[in-house]
């Protein structure tokens, strides 16, 4: 860690209080990142930039040029009444590369005018997330988002400044309404849930009711304490609502009621909730029994909890995104879809059918699809009574086994004979003795 010098720390007990009181009085919830910014863009005051921006004194006519925070000047934007000054410097661009620029910069008349500057400078709809930042990181990553500066790693420089300078000290008399915690009370919580430890990484109340669920894989066989430290980290800028654990114990990381940063589309998690379901490391990410089983579960329970009785998979990316599911109607969507990523793996993927299937066919009233025939006894739908059915490919057990049936769910037979049922599905027969008319 860096030492700071008696100089930098009197640079910084002079500039902290404005900061502070500027920053309440525009709405600011944060003094210690600007603080920190004035600290790196004049060189705690000195100004030992190269291009000059930020001297106090410009050596050659003695003028005073007060910009701690090198701020560029723009018309009618702050109260400045000393107007600008020319250098030349440079520009970094995405790739890395720099060009020389002329800039005009404001030269306000003394250091309390200019940290006001800064924050009528930022105090614009485009700063909006800067306003709403309760902390010096997300401040920062908000402020470099909106193009306050262009150098690519201004945010890890600036910050550095916060750690080493202690400056947090500085946002302790701000008054902060938490974001996350939800009360209890109001919240639709699910009863599944085994462990819960709440992300800083959401965006706050969803503005869009829910009608999706996006599983997710995560690339891991994680416990629901690897979900509640990894997403507890506000620099993974990442998190999700639910968490499915190794084991199939459930992780509660952003409530259901908040819109959680997981699947690259803010109109996607607005609406979804989202899912990280442990994995394997590696194509096609498969989930173990407990998870899969898990996420069939909590899928139902979260329709049923919405008011959904149907679970909908529609494989076509773009029909599915378009398509406006009923008021009983839930929609899967997948992370593929958003950004180019193998997220939720092929082992998912192909099951996407069976998981609607199976959490449509767990809420009540989802079988009713098939409209029993009043004329004739077929075709009539069973319950599955056994773990593990088989299915063969004729009517009898002298017939060779094509599949078998381990969800102990409800399908239609068509017609019995020899005590065996055809499925409605086409795939085969089933022993009638391991099922129950309903
Ligand atoms: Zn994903």
């Amino acid at each position: 860690m860096a030492q700071i010098s008696p100089a930098q720390q009197a640079f910084i007990d002079t500039i902290a209080p404005f900061c502070i009181k500027y920053a309440k009085k525009y709405g600011f919830k944060v003094a210690s990142a600007g603080i920190a910014q004035a600290c790196l863009e004049s060189g705690y005051g000195t100004g030992v930039y190269p291009d000059n921006r930020n001297k106090v004194i410009n050596p050659l006519t003695g003028e005073w040029r007060h910009n701690y925070f090198g701020l560029k000047y723009r018309p009618n934007r702050v109260n400045c009444n000393n107007g600008y000054f020319n250098s030349t410097g440079t520009e970094q661009h995405a790739d890395g590369s720099y060009t020389p620029t002329t800039t005009d910069w404001y030269k306000f008349e003394s250091l309390e005018k200019c940290v006001e500057g800064y924050y009528q400078f930022i105090n614009t709809a485009n700063y909006a997330q800067v306003k709403a930042a309760t902390n010096p990181l997300t401040y920062l990553q908000a402020i470099k988002a909106a193009g306050y500066a262009s150098s690519l790693n201004y945010v890890e420089n600036v910050y550095k400044v916060v750690e080493n300078c202690n400056l947090k000290q500085y946002d302790t008399s701000f008054v902060v309404t938490p974001v996350t915690p939800v009360s209890p009370s109001t919240s639709n919580k699910s009863s599944l849930i085994n462990y819960t430890k709440l992300s800083p990484n959401n965006s706050g109340k969803r503005t869009h009711a829910i009608d999706r669920i996006t599983p997710h894989c995560v690339v891991g066989q994680w416990d629901v304490t690897t979900f509640g430290s990894y997403f507890g980290r506000p620099d993974v800028k990442a998190s999700c609502n639910y968490g499915i654990a190794k084991d199939g114990q459930v992780a509660l990381i952003v409530d259901e009621s908040m819109r959680s940063w997981c699947s690259s589309s803010n109109e996607n998690d607005q609406r979804a909730v989202t899912i990280e379901c442990s994995s394997e490391k590696t194509h096609p990410y498969a989930f173990n029994d407990a998870v899969y089983n898990k996420l069939i579960d909590l899928c139902t329970d979260i329709c049923r909890r919405n008011g959904k009785n149907i679970l909908l998979w529609i494989a076509d990316k773009n029909t599915a995104l378009n398509y406006t599911p009923k008021s009983n109607e839930m929609l899967l969507t997948v992370h593929r879809w958003f950004k180019a990523k193998a997220c939720p793996g092929d082992w998912l993927m192909a099951r996407m059918d069976d998981l609607a299937a199976k959490v449509t066919a767990k809420l009540s009233g989802a079988v009713t699809s098939q409209p029993v025939q009043p004329t004739s006894e077929f075709p009539y739908i069973v319950q599955i009574t056994a773990n593990v059915l088989n299915i063969r490919k004729g009517p009898g057990t002298n017939y060779p086994v094509v599949g078998q049936i381990k969800d102990k769910g409800k399908y239609t037979i068509m017609e019995v004979q020899n005590g065996f049922g055809r499925l409605k599905s086409g795939v085969g027969w089933i022993s009638m003795k391991y099922t129950q008319k309903i």
